[in-house]
């Protein structure tokens, strides 16, 4: 049985809308995989859960759930005919029944004795067992939850659908349940999308994620890849922080403030940006730097500072905190990174390796600075 996820070219308009919610989406979820899906609030994360549940129809496209198509030219299955569980951001639970009758509300139709076996099972599962007579209203967020992921899990979903699952938890809890999920989905192999809008939530729980952007998929890849080489300007500009270090090209080398780096496909532009990262480069005080601290945030374990390059850009940078340099200081700035992403005015990326480094193919996503999608798993 294959219980992945696919969509192909997927799109859906609500009736009187001017813009689709969701646009030409190509996804694909591998059995026993967890994807984020993560952007900023209105750009179709929810409507794409709803056309995969089914309580959405897409106006183009298809999707396929374990092999079958569930929606598209060829028919529309029903929501409680796809083998989809979900979970919710306010978990939906019933008030008026039991830890227990909730999840055996969600296993549906089974023979009285398997019916008790599977709710002990998912009981122990989600380490609710001593709260299996409890109401909801008893329970803490993070078992309030548990007892939504046990209920959705009930009936041996093909996939799990989670949208916004923990935004109702405090800081503390919230951090906790990420793990506590991923670890739950990991061991039972469960295939599952999250929807977060959250990308330390992404990052931390997904083993690859999809950046969403007004309704289309812009990036799909492992979190290291999307964060350290993001496919399109928006993308960099949504996930994480960073600057844009413009670089004039002569020949096969950038040329920037931040020194020499030799581009590994030549193309046509004459201008391109750097994308830097706050943890990219490291500071030294130097009174011949061409650099000047304009400020500095002292944040605990780490000091962030504003820096002026003579490109007119303000770099930030963050660095280790036991290190202090005043404002006013100049500064000498190296790059760390092995390879950096760049943008010409295209949103195409271009990649940079310093010399001696030699070419390495564009849009290749291998080893970044050592880290490789295979490192995760
Ligand atoms: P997200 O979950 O990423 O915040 P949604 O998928 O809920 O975004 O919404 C995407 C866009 O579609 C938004 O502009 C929203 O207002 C619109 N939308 C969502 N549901 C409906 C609906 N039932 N009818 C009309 N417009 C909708
Ligand atoms: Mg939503």
């Amino acid at each position: 049985m294959h219980d992945g996820i696919t969509l192909v070219n997927v799109s859906k308009r609500f009736t009187g809308a001017d813009e689709p919610a969701v646009r030409d989406v190509h996804l694909s979820v591998e059995p026993g995989e967890i994807v984020a899906l993560l952007g900023p609030s209105g750009c179709g994360k929810t409507t794409t859960l709803r056309l995969i549940a089914g309580f959405e129809r897409p106006d183009e496209g298809h999707v396929i759930i374990a092999g079958n198509q569930v929606a598209g030219p060829h028919g529309f299955i029903s929501p409680d005919k796809r083998g989809v569980g979900m979970v919710f951001q306010d978990y939906a639970l019933f008030p008026h029944l039991t830890v227990s009758d909730n999840i055996a509300f969600g296993i549906g139709r089974l023979p009285r004795q398997e019916k008790r076996e599977r709710i002990d099972e998912l009981l122990e599962l989600t380490g609710l067992g001593a709260l299996a007579e409890r109401f909801p209203h008893q329970l803490s967020g993070g078992q309030q939850q548990r007892v939504a992921m046990a209920r959705a899990l009930g009936p041996k979903p093909h996939v799990l659908l989670l949208d916004e699952p923990f935004s109702n938890l405090d800081t503390e809890m919230r951090l906790a349940m990420r793990i506590e999920v991923r670890d739950l989905l990991k061991s039972l192999g469960t295939t599952a999308i999250l929807v977060t809008h959250d990308q330390q939530e992404a990052m931390t729980v997904a083993d690859r994620m999809a950046v969403m952007l007004h309704g289309r998929v812009e990036q799909i890849d492992v979190p290291e890849i999307v964060y350290h080489y993001p496919a399109t300007r928006a993308v960099a500009n949504f996930v994480g922080q960073g600057t844009f270090v413009p670089a004039t090209i002569a020949g096969a080398i950038a040329e920037s403030d931040l020194g020499r780096f030799e581009l590994e496909e030549q193309g046509a532009q004459v201008h391109v940006d750097l994308l830097i990262r706050p943890r990219d480069v490291s500071l030294e005080v130097d009174p011949d730097g061409i650099a000047v601290i304009v400020s500095r945030t002292f944040h605990g374990a780490e000091t962030t500072y504003v820096i002026q390059l003579p490109c007119g850009v303000q770099l930030q940078s963050n660095q280790p905190s036991y290190v202090s340099i005043s404002p006013g200081a100049r500064v000498r700035v190296r790059c760390n990174r092995v390879r950096l992403a760049a943008y010409d005015a295209d949103s195409r990326v271009a990649l940079t390796a310093p010399p001696r480094l030699g070419p390495m193919s564009l849009g290749t996503p291998v080893a970044l600075d050592g880290i490789d999608a295979a490192a995760r798993s």
